[in-house]
Order: C-alpha cells, then structure tokens, then sequence
C-alpha cells in the first residue's frame, strides 16, 4: 500500500472527538430504535468519515455483530485492505475483548470511546489488551468522550425494556378493566405499598391486590377480608400496628384488584379458591393466622375456616361505625362497566370501618385471640 504524505491531500475539516462521538450516538441511536442494545461506531481516516456501524446481532443472528465489529468491515471494504492504518475508530461503549482483538488486528492507530463498561470492558475496565505489549504496537486508547450521553442512551434503553418486561408479565386481560391508580391517590391513610399476583391457578390471569405491612414482625399474623361491595380500605387503621403482619386483599372485581366484566367469575367459592392458593404463597409456614373480617365479609370467611380450617386460629368480626368512609367505597368503579362484582355479589357498601382507637383496642383482642400477650 502507498501513503501519500498528508500535505498533498485536500485539507479536511478539522473535527474534535466529540464531534465524530456525536456520529457513533446517532448511530447508537438506530440501533436502540431497532431493538439492539444501543451501541454505534464511526471509522475515520485523516478527518474523513470512512464507515460506521451499529450493534445488529439480533437482527442477523450474530453474535460478533457487535459496533465496532461492523465498522470495521464497512471501513476495510471502503478502503479495499484489512489493515486500516492511520484510522481511528469511535465507539460509544468501551470495546469488548473481541473488538479490541479485532482493532489489533486491523492495526487501528486509535480507539476512542465513551462510556467505560464495567462488565466486559476490555480496555481497561475488565482487563486492558491495548497496554499489553506483546499484543500491542499500534493502537492508541481514550477513553470517556460524551460519556455522559454514550451512557444515557443505554441506560434508557435498558430502563424501557424492564418496564416493559414488567408490562409483559402483568398483562391485563381483554376482558377485564384495571381501575386507574389517579382514582385512589386523594384517599387518606391508604398509602400502603401495592403487592400483586397474578399467577395462581384459581385466578385466570386476573390481577389481585394485596397490601403486607408488618411483616418484619410476622409473630402474630391475620388476614383482613371485606365483603362484597367493599374493599380493603375498611382495614386501613388495622394495618401496620406494631405486633400484628396484616395481609388485606381486595377480591379480584374490588378494590385495586382488576375487574372482570362479566358478572359469571363471581361466586364467593371461586374467591375462596383464589385466596387459599394466595395464602399458600404470601404464607406458606403451618403457623395458623386469624383471620378479620368486615360484617359483610363473614360469609366468605366462613367458607375459609370451614375449607382450611388448620390455617386458622382464630376468626374475629372487625368493629365497625368508628369512622365513615363516603367515597373511598366508590374509588374502585370509574363507571358501570367495573361493577360486575357488585352486580353478582351485592351493591356497592355503606358500611363504615373501625376508627384509629378501635382498631387499637381491636389489634390487641386479635393478638390475644392468638395467645400473644400484649405486655
Ligand atoms: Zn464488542
């Protein structure tokens, strides 16, 4: 191969690194766009862009289709030779041991990138093949140039794709509603983490809610049920007193549970089944619980004790009149197409939860319906 001297050639645009970064970002960008892992890469020769690539294994089933990998070949066809003397390459992630075997190969005078990759960064993160002189006499490393936005659109993309795994795993069903999250925000005293399930056998894919406060202290452990035309806000000064792991779902078709449209799901048999497979899972141990219930809610507890009558030591009625709850009972049914529970079950409740100092006095019955002492 020939070289010419540099000053026999057009003088080219002078270009700083983050100008050509800039270049490997869009491409990083394509790449994010088209589902990759967002990774890009230029080839540059004497201030000339000679090639780009962007990370494509997914789309042609190759695992050393990586950036770098990509460029590298658009650049060494573009130039007709292997060796790519007196190029550079940019590439917004720090090289992997594959591409900076392959960079070795092709003689690259330097490799800049942006962001450091600890996991499997292989100059310098990882391990540094580019200072290891017997691989090495011609590639010059720099490394961190637009590190910032190089890690950005990787962490954005890796950031979408786990929301939208949870997404995945969480589907709602065509045939139900999901009551929107807005509708339970203004409720006081109910800004207890949300817990879900979904994958029992008994619940077809309907997504149950449950609230499990207290569980670092699991001595004494109860299970609060509504009733039909309730929800569990009715237990929301039960839970999380000291002492007592309070297990409250709502009923799939209550609360913020999701909503079949049909009314056919609802038979109180079919709860029953649903909350024993949960109960099995959010407490698998042999301990018995007791278990609450709201007046309305006693028919599905008796179904309860009598199917599982081990899991249980005690089964207790909440009191009830202490404090009115006006609309927190219609938060969960934005409009008549959530009320299919209420249609098969029962109308919406008018019944009124234990106030903060009956549930005080409550917690310490339930404990002691447990043989917990409370001194
Ligand atoms: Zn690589």
């Amino acid at each position: 191969m020939t070289t010419e001297p540099l000053s026999s050639l057009p003088s080219p645009v002078a270009h700083d690194d983050a100008h050509w970064m800039a270049l490997a970002l869009a491409e990083a960008r394509l790449a994010a766009e088209a589902g990759e892992v967002p990774v890009g890469a230029v080839l540059v020769r004497d201030g000339r862009l000679i090639a780009s690539g962007r990370n494509t294994p997914v789309a042609q089933h190759d695992p050393s289709a990586h950036a770098e990998i990509n460029a590298l070949r658009a650049g060494a066809a573009a130039l007709g030779n292997y060796r790519l003397d007196g190029c550079e390459l940019f590439v917004t992630l720090e090289p992997c041991a594959m591409c900076s075997g392959a960079m070795l190969h092709s003689r690259l005078a330097r490799v800049v990138y942006g962001a450091a990759d600890p996991k499997t960064g292989a100059a310098g993160s990882v391990l540094d093949l580019f200072a290891e002189p017997r691989l090495n006499h011609h590639t010059r490393v720099q490394g961190g140039v637009l590190a910032q936005e190089c890690a950005g659109v990787l962490q954005a993309f890796f950031q979408q794709r786990r929301s939208a795994a949870r997404a995945q795993a969480e589907p709602l069903r065509d045939d139900a509603l999901r009551t929107p999250s807005e509708r339970f925000d203004a409720l006081l005293a109910y800004g207890f983490a949300p817990h879900y399930v979904q994958d029992l056998p008994s619940q077809h894919g309907w997504r149950m809610h449950y609230v499990d406060e207290g569980a670092g202290d699991d001595a004494a452990c109860c299970i609060c049920l509504h009733g039909p035309g309730e929800w569990g806000y009715f237990f929301r000064h039960l839970v999380g007193a000291p002492g007592l792991r309070t297990l409250v779902p709502d009923l799939i078709g209550f609360g913020k549970s999701d909503k079949p449209k049909r009314e056919t799901p609802h038979r109180l048999e079919w709860h029953r089944d649903v909350l024993l497979e949960w109960l099995h899972r959010v407490r698998p141990g042999s301990t018995p619980m007791a278990l609450v219930h709201s007046n309305a809610g006693s028919g599905l507890a008796a179904l309860l004790m009598a199917a599982a009558p081990e899991r249980f030591a005690a089964a207790l009625a909440a009191p009830e009149g202490g404090e009115r709850i006006g609309d927190a009972w219609r938060a969960p049914f934005p409009d008549r197409g959530y009320e299919a529970a209420l249609r098969a079950l029962g109308p919406i409740a008018t019944s009124s939860g234990p106030s903060p100092e009956q549930a005080r006095t409550f917690v310490l019955q339930v404990r002691n319906a447990m043989g917990y002492s409370n001194a």
